[in-house]
């Protein structure tokens, strides 16, 4: 095996296509030209690294790419067992007559999730809460350091799913039901490949908008199901994260493995050729998913032709990689696939293998794998998980807690690091208990509470507490296992949380953490004075208590509207009779509005003209005629005002003021929230500030005071 920090030297030999000089069109023009038919369909073939039958098959069949299917991890699971076991299979390939690098992907859709003490963030949904570009840039950037230290340059993620209904198995994997807030996220592909690592933007297109099957026939199929909706709906809502991944350069795009009506996406000729590949211009290469292929109707020749004439670029075999090989071949040479249609796909692969810089680095970069795992990167997972945290309820203002509270803590995610890392982790479906490093919710809260009594069923005393907190939720499960009727799961709280609920909030004053993948049935609320949408956290424990305990504000806010009862689902934002028991966007902030005013106004005072403009009529706002000496707004009217003024003018300004944008509409539902309520304006107001729209969502806001 290679030694550390290895760097292939190759002797060019004059060879244009292994000189790093000239440019990746020359060099893949060259090595196209030396291939021959069985190295170019190898390059098309993605093997399962487990399903290997010996590690000679990589330059027997000379596979293009392997993958670690469902976190199928070395014997050693530690970042060092991953990089030898990445650099041994790459070894195989660089041994091969046109040393061509294997492209190694995984799934790190929530930091390196495969990996025993890699930095695990919160899940999409999670991400989404936070609605912040920058900082979801920064969890693609670190799990991209993460992942390139094992060696590996591919990332089957972002999943840019538009989660339409809650009893998908796949919802906690898509940022919002709100496709400007999917798009608005997208900014991980940046985080991923500035830091070189291949993204994958999945599934295309509509995998989050399937439709929920009926329990008289007894088919619930929601995961792989089928888009029933118009083309219109399809393009609006679903097909545009795509468009703007597009826009950022995404290397690679995986389709779904649901249809479109009648047609299966991996044989949807015209979204993927046609839309995909032409009008949008998707310029890197088409991965399919998992024995995908093998779900088109016909038999196994037909399933390979169709999906390759389809425009798919590489198949993820995942087992059958002999005879995807020879199907394939038999099929060129019948001319049932058109040469031209393998030189295209071979070219759009060893396009992204140049340009990753693998040629001339194929094996690990070990100089990271200390950073895995490191506190720098468990650090920003803490302040997205902190920021994730959607404050759904407060009366009495009874959080944040102080720090001299004696709580007692119950309920059956308070203490397991597995609930909260959700499925994806270590293992595909992920698991509960101590599956990896890191903290539990108890162990945050531990390091803020005075003091801390955990019973997870609630049989401990209840005397002796000021404040109960009662972590409930979900155990993990990943893609169809989440079907609601499908696997006996529903939506609501099981029984021993709901009884763990009842008898804390019973006795104490209390606040409920939902811990879960997407919204569930809460019951009876009446009893409990605070309710805190929590999501799947990850690692980092403490990233729960700091909101808690006030070190930071809440300002997470709804990325799916939240249901009053699973009857109403599918439930989104902009239906005709939209009534949930909180609306899309909604979110209560512990954090005064005046002071964050004061804030923005400072920063854009310091900008350009119209920014200036701006913090002018933010002054007019913040006049402290308008406030009353607590903090709250005694002229509504007028700061509405100012602050539709001041969104006309950013929103002019066009300039990447989203962090402003932000806190101008906040503070507008802010004022507007204590002055009367009208949630489904609030709700469109949102969807339209994750638009951009932000004048628009400043006056709905100002109608919703009215
Ligand atoms: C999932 C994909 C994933 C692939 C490889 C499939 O089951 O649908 O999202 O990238 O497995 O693990």
């Amino acid at each position: 095996p290679p030694a550390d920090d290895a760097v292939v030297v190759i002797d060019a030999h004059g060879l244009p296509y292994l000189d790093a000089r000239k440019p990746v069109k020359q060099r893949v023009a060259d090595l196209m030209a030396r291939m021959t038919p069985a190295e170019k369909i190898g390059q098309m073939t993605q093997a399962e690294r487990g399903a290997l039958a010996k590690q000679d098959d990589i330059a027997t069949y000379l596979l293009g790419s392997l993958l670690s299917g469902g976190g199928s991890a070395p014997a050693a699971n530690t970042p060092k067992g991953w990089a030898d076991m990445v650099d041994g299979y790459q070894l195989r390939a660089q041994q091969t007559r046109l040393q061509i690098p294997l492209i190694y992907g995984v799934d790190a859709v929530h930091g390196h999730n495969n990996v025993i003490g890699a930095t695990i963030f919160p899940h999409n949904v999670g991400l989404g809460a936070t609605r912040d570009p920058s900082l979801v840039e920064r969890t693609g950037k670190i799990t991209a350091r993460e992942v390139k230290a094992t060696g590996i340059p591919w990332n089957f993620a972002p999943c840019l799913c538009v989660s339409r209904d809650d009893r998908w198995g796949r919802a906690y994997e898509s940022f919002s039901e709100d496709p400007a807030l999917v798009s608005r996220m997208v900014s991980i592909v940046d985080g991923l490949q500035n830091n070189g690592v291949l993204a994958t933007a999945k599934h295309y297109v509509a995998d989050g908008g399937t439709a929920f099957g009926s329990s008289t026939t007894g088919d619930y199929t929601i995961d792989q199901g089928v888009f029933t909706g118009s083309r219109a709906e399809l393009e609006a809502i679903h097909l545009a994260p795509f468009v703007e991944a597009v826009r950022r350069g995404v290397g690679t795009v995986m389709p779904s493995f649901s249809s479109v009506g009648d047609t299966k996406m991996h044989a949807h000729r015209e979204l993927i050729t046609d839309v995909l590949k032409g009008r949008l211009g998707f310029k890197g290469f088409v991965i399919s998913d998992w024995q995908a292929i093998d779900q088109i109707p016909g038999d196994y020749p037909s399933d390979v032709r169709t999906s390759i004439n389809a425009g798919l670029d590489m198949i993820m075999v995942p087992y059958a990689y002999v005879s995807f090989v020879d199907t394939l071949t038999a099929e060129v040479a019948a001319g049932r696939v058109a040469q031209s249609r393998i030189d295209d796909a071979v070219s759009r692969i060893l396009t992204q293998k140049f340009e990753l810089g693998l040629f001339e680095r194929p094996y690990a970069d070990r100089s990271g794998l200390p950073d895995v795992g490191s506190a720098e990167h468990r650090q920003v997972a803490r302040a997205a998980a902190a920021k994730s945290q959607v404050l759904l309820k407060n009366d009495g203002g009874l959080l944040p807690l102080p720090s001299s509270a004696k709580v007692y803590l119950a309920g059956s995610n308070a203490d397991d690091l597995g609930n909260q890392a959700g499925g994806w982790t270590i293992s595909w479906q992920g698991s509960s208990g101590p599956i990896t490093e890191g903290t539990t919710i108890l162990q945050g809260i531990r390091g803020r509470a005075a003091s801390v009594t955990h019973s997870a069923d609630a049989s401990a005393p209840l005397a002796g507490h000021d404040v109960g907190v009662v972590v409930v939720g979900e155990t993990p499960y990943a893609e169809g296992f989440g079907d609601i009727g499908r696997q006996g799961r529903t939506l609501d709280l099981s029984a021993a949380d709901r009884a763990a609920v009842d008898k804390v909030c019973g006795a104490l004053r209390c606040v409920v953490l939902v811990v879960s993948g997407r919204p569930l049935a809460l019951g009876d609320l009446s009893g409990v004075e605070a309710v805190v949408a929590s999501w799947l956290p990850g690692t980092e424990g403490a990233g729960v208590s700091d909101p808690l305990f006030g070190a930071v504000p809440y300002t997470g806010r709804l990325p799916f509207s939240w249901f009053r009862t699973a009857g109403q689902l599918p439930l989104n934002v902009g239906d005709a009779a939209y009534d949930p028991l909180f609306p899309y966007g909604w979110g209560l902030r512990t954090d005064p509005a005046r002071p964050r005013l004061k804030a923005v106004r400072d920063q854009l005072a310091k900008g350009d003209g119209t920014s200036r403009a701006a913090a002018a009529a933010l002054s007019v706002a913040l006049a402290s005629r308008n406030w009353t000496t607590d903090g709250s707004v005694r002229d509504t009217r007028v700061v509405l005002a100012s602050l539709g003024v001041a969104a006309a003018l950013l929103e002019r300004s066009r300039s990447d003021t989203f962090a402003q944008d932000d806190a101008v509409v906040s503070v507008a539902r802010d004022v507007a929230q204590a002055a009367g309520r009208r949630p489904d304006l609030q709700a469109a107001a949102d969807h339209e500030m994750a638009a951009g729209n932000l004048r628009k969502a400043v006056d709905l806001l100002t109608q919703s005071a009215r």
